[in-house]
C-alpha cells in the first residue's frame, strides 16, 4: 500500500544514506521509531534505516562502517560525525526460546520486515526521497486514534517475544496511547521468565522516565506483568492503610511515583517505599499500623533493584531514600534536627529526601494547596541551614583526626574516629562551636569522661 501524507523532516546523513543506497539500485526506507516520532511532531532520537542490500553490499557501498549486529543484518554507516544504522530487511523465522528468532532470514519484500515488527506504529516505512509512505498495518491511523496494537495476533507474537508485553506498557507510557482490547488480551505475564532482567530494566526506564505513568503502571499490575517482576510490589495491591489514605498502599505508591520528577532513582524511590508494608502490617484499638516498614521497606527495594541488575550506587540511592522517609521533620523542626537529618542522609540527598516526602503526602487525603506550602517552607529552611555553612559532617569539623593525634598525644586508631563523631555531635547542636580551640578542649573533656588518658593505648 502506498500513500503519501505529510512529509518528515530528515536529517541530512540520513537523507545521504538513503539516496546513496537508492542510486546503486537498491531500496531504502526509515522505519521505526524515527517515523513514528515525526509523525507524531516529536523529535526522534535514533534513525533506522532499512535495505534489501545484504550487509556485505552496505559494506561496499559506503567508505566508512561498523559491522554492530552483522548477524542481524545491521551496519553502522559512519557518515562524516553522525552514524546511521542500516539494517537488511528480513523476515523472522521461528522463536524456540521466546526471546530472539532463532535465525534471520533477509528478504526484498518491505512488508515481510515490516511485519515481523511488533505493534503498527513501528511499522511504518518512510521513503525520504519519493517522500512516501509504506503502512500495511494502518499503523498511521492507530497513530491517530492513540492505539497500541501488534502487528497480528498479539497472544503469538508476544509469545515470540515476550519483551514486546512489556514495550507495551513503555509505550503506553511515554505515548499515551491506550493499548487496543484484543492486544491486551494476548499478554501472558508468565513468558517474561525468557527475558533477561537487564532488558526488563531498559524498558522499565523508560516507562518510569515518562511523564504520565499512573495508568501504565495501574496497566502493568492488572496484567499481571508486576507480579511477575516485582512481586514483592504486587502484594501491596489491597493492603488497607486506614482512615488517612485515599488508597490502598499499591494505589498509593504509583500516585507518589507519579508525584515526583521523572529521575530515575526518585521514582524508584516513591514506587518501593512502602513495599514493606504487607509484612510490618498490625492493628490494635488505636488503628492500624506498619512498625519499622521504613527499615525493612529500603532493605526490600535494594533487593528488587540487584535483581533488576540496577548499580549500586543506584541501590543504596534509594535504599537511604526509602529508609529516612517517615523521619519526623516539619518546618517548624529545630536546626539542630535538620541538621541532623542532613547530617544522616548527605547535603547530596536532602532535596530528594523532601521531594520524596512531599509526593508521599500528596499521595494521602491532604489539600494538595498545603502539601506544596509545607514543601516549599521545608525547602525554605534547607536552604537557610545549608547557607548558614555549619559544619554537617565529620570533614566539615575544625579539626582533623591528625589534629587530635598532634595536640592531644593520641595513638592513631578507631578511637579518633570514635572522637570525631563525638564532637560532630556537639556542633550539629551548637555550630559555634566549630573552632580548632574549643573542639581541642571538648575532645580532652570526652577522653577524661571516658577514663581515657591521653597516653593510653587507644
Ligand atoms: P525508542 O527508540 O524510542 O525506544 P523504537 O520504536 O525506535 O523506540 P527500538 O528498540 O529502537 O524502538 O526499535 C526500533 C524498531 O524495531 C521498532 O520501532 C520496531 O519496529 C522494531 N522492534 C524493536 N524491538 C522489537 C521487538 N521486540 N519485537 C518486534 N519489533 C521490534
Ligand atoms: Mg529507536
Amino acid at each position: 500500500m502506498l500513500r503519501k501524507k505529510a512529509s518528515v523532516t530528515v536529517p541530512e546523513p540520513v537523507l545521504v544514506v538513503c539516496r546513496t543506497l537508492q542510486e546503486h539500485g537498491f531500496q531504502a526506507y526509515i522505519v521505526g521509531g524515527a517515523v513514528r516520532d515525526a509523525l507524531l511532531g516529536k523529535e526522534a532520537t535514533d534513525w533506522d534505516v532499512t535495505t534489501d542490500a545484504l550487509p556485505d553490499q552496505i559494506e561496499r557501498i559506503f567508505a566508512k562502517t561498523i559491522p554492530t549486529g552483522r548477524q542481524f543484518g545491521t551496519i553502522s554507516v559512519v557518515t562524516g560525525e553522525q552514524i546511521v544504522e542500516v539494517t537488511t530487511m528480513r523476515k523472522d523465522a521461528h522463536y524456540s526460546d521466546g526471546r530472539r528468532p532463532d535465525y534471520v532470514e533477509f528478504t526484498s519484500d518491505l512488508k515481510a520486515d515490516l511485519s515481523r515488527r511488533d505493534f503498527t506504529i513501528n511499522a511504518i516505512a518512510y521513503d525520504p526521497l519519493r517522500e512516501v509512505f509504506h503502512d500495511p498495518f494502518a499503523g498511521m491511523r492507530d497513530l491517530r486514534r492513540r492505539i497500541l496494537r501488534t502487528v497480528g495476533e498479539s497472544r503469538e507474537r508476544f509469545s515470540e517475544d515476550a519483551l514486546r508485553m512489556l514495550r507495551l506498557i513503555r509505550f503506553s507510557a511515554v505515548l499515551g496511547f491506550k493499548p487496543e482490547k484484543r492486544t491486551l488480551l494476548g499478554i501472558q505475564p508468565h513468558l517474561i521468565v525468557n527475558v533477561a532482567n537487564e532488558r526488563i530494566k531498559e524498558e522499565l526506564n523508560k516507562l518510569l522516565a515518562a511523564d504520565a505513568i499512573v495508568q501504565s503502571l495501574q496497566l502493568f499490575y492488572t496484567c499481571g506483568l508486576m507480579e511477575q517482576i516485582i512481586p514483592e510490589l504486587a502484594q501491596t495491591a489491597g493492603i488497607n492503610q486506614g482512615s488517612n489514605h485515599a488508597w490502598d498502599v499499591l494505589g498509593h505508591s504509583i500516585i507518589t511515583c507519579q508525584a515526583v520528577r521523572p529521575k530515575l532513582h526518585l521514582r524508584w524511590a516513591a514506587l518501593l517505599h512502602d513495599v514493606a508494608k504487607p509484612q510490618t502490617f498490625s492493628k490494635d484499638e488505636k488503628g492500624i499500623h506498619f512498625y519499622n516498614h521504613d527499615q525493612l521497606g529500603a532493605e526490600i527495594a535494594q533487593q528488587i533493584l540487584k535483581r533488576l541488575t540496577y548499580s549500586n550506587k543506584l541501590q543504596n540511592k534509594v535504599g537511604l531514600l526509602i529508609r529516612y522517609h517517615m523521619y519526623q521533620i516539619h518546618p517548624d523542626s529545630s536546626d539542630k534536627a535538620l541538621r541532623r537529618l542532613i547530617n544522616r542522609v548527605g547535603v547530596e540527598n536532602i532535596y530528594d529526601l523532601i521531594e520524596l516526602r512531599k509526593a508521599d503526602i500528596l499521595g494521602m487525603k491532604h489539600n494538595p494547596q498545603q502539601v506544596l506550602s509545607y514543601y516549599q517552607m521545608m525547602l525554605k529552611r534547607i536552604e537557610e541551614i545549608l547557607a548558614a555553612d555549619s559544619a554537617l559532617s565529620v570533614k566539615d569539623l575544625a579539626v582533623t583526626g591528625t589534629d587530635l593525634i598532634y595536640e592531644l598525644n593520641l595513638k592513631p586508631g578507631p578511637m579518633i574516629g570514635k572522637i570525631l563523631n563525638f564532637l560532630l555531635d556537639q556542633v550539629l547542636d551548637q555550630p559555634e562551636l566549630n573552632t580548632k580551640a574549643d573542639l581541642i578542649t571538648l575532645a580532652s573533656s570526652y577522653l577524661i569522661d571516658n577514663q581515657l588518658t591521653t597516653d593510653a593505648e587507644l
